[in-house]
């Protein structure tokens, strides 16, 4: 039986997709192996990785002046390797901090000798809120200006696109990329580790504009560092082959279901009917100023935290998995990202209203 699952990453991918891999998995395209078996550098796995960043391209509309990069080490090596490749020690850099994703973000740049200018701190609201448009300034000199336009544990998200005044604008897209359209020439960098809403996790997948390629320190190590890694197509090592593969297969899908418009107008009504539902009662709440609610996670929690056991416990066998909210903020965390159908975000609507019924 599959469940909905509701967790934050590794997240849950869409069934058709899984079903494809499946059938595909012992005899891929009549090689006699499945995808993880054949060469990295053999033509049926070059075609399959060349199909996945044709599709990211259409879907996303990224221009011909950017580099699609397949890397590992997650989003969490992009916090250190944004800064290896775009400064050298004691540049400046600007940093949007909105909650614990950023913060890290923040830490890593500072561990690669880099003057941080916080150009906009959240946490006078406990970061529940973005800052307005307009009411930072970005440093005249710094390299780049860094945000999380979706923080995965927060669930509080930019409805804007910052200015950058004129600086490359970095992005840490990892829990909201795909999840609708976006103007990818106003972005300098975009990173994202795959695990949220593209696929498995040990991919994480870097669009960047080349101009920004070749200023890398000149300690940095081939496989961290964009233009080698660029003009090697991403196989300066062996790549991970089955997350490359299967991101094609979900992309595959994306674009057969009407592509991210189509995909935006659902997370949307996902994500209003849940946010519904809770504002409506006085037994849950999100604590998320309602222009930063995230589409894809929405934390909440339970008017009476004892009872937060058995909320979790009763939504497993119910069929509805991972709710538990990330062990820093406690209550409880939906995550919708692309592959949660209107229909797993309705059992859990359905489930939460019986649930407040029996407690009261
Ligand atoms: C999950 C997540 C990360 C960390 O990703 P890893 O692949 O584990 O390194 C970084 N940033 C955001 C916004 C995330 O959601």
């Amino acid at each position: 039986m599959r469940v909905y699952n509701f967790s934050a990453g590794p997240a849950q991918l869409p069934l058709e997709v899984l079903e494809r891999a499946q059938a595909e998995l012992t005899d891929w395209q009549g090689s006699g192996m499945s995808v993880m078996e054949v060469s990295h550098r053999g033509k049926p796995f070059v075609a399959c990785a060349a199909h996945a960043e044709a599709q990211l391209r259409t879907l996303l509309g990224i221009p011909d002046n950017y580099k699609v990069l397949f890397l590992q080490g997650g989003a969490t090596a992009q916090f250190s390797v944004v800064p290896m490749n775009l400064t050298q020690p004691g540049d400046t850099a600007a940093y949007i901090n909105t909650g614990q994703w950023s913060a890290k973000a923040i830490k890593a740049a500072i561990a690669q000798g880099l003057d941080v200018q916080v150009v906009a701190d959240e946490k006078a609201s406990s970061y529940t809120t973005v800052p307005e448009p307009g009411s930072f300034q970005v440093p005249a000199g710094a390299a780049y200006l860094h945000y999380t336009p979706n923080e995965t544990i927060g669930g509080v998200e930019f409805g804007y696109v910052p200015d950058a005044a004129g600086l490359p604008l970095v992005a840490d897209m990892s829990s909201t990329i795909l999840s609708r359209p976006i103007d990818v020439s106003r972005y300098g960098i975009i990173y994202a580790g795959a695990q949220k809403n593209m696929g498995p996790s040990g991919l994480c997948v870097v669009i960047v504009r080349d101009d920004l390629l070749g200023k890398a320190r000149s300690t940095t190590p081939g496989i961290f560092d964009y233009a080698a890694m660029a003009a090697a197509d991403s196989m300066l090592n062996t790549p991970p082959t089955f997350a490359i593969y299967l991101l094609g297969l979900i992309l595959d899908s994306l674009v057969a279901g009407g592509g991210l418009e189509a995909m935006a107008k659902r997370n949307q009504a996902k994500a209003a009917a849940l946010y519904a539902a809770i504002d409506a009662s006085d037994f849950y709440a999100n604590p998320v100023a309602p222009n930063a609610r995230s589409w894809m996670n929405v934390p909440f929690t339970l008017a009476n935290p004892g009872l937060d056991a058995d909320f979790i416990a009763q939504a497993a066998e119910a069929g509805l998995t991972n709710l538990k909210g990330h062990r820093s903020v406690g209550g409880m965390r939906a995550s919708i990202y692309n592959a949660m159908p209107m229909e797993g975000v309705q059992a859990l609507i359905d489930f939460m209203a019986e649930f407040e019924a029996s407690a009261a």
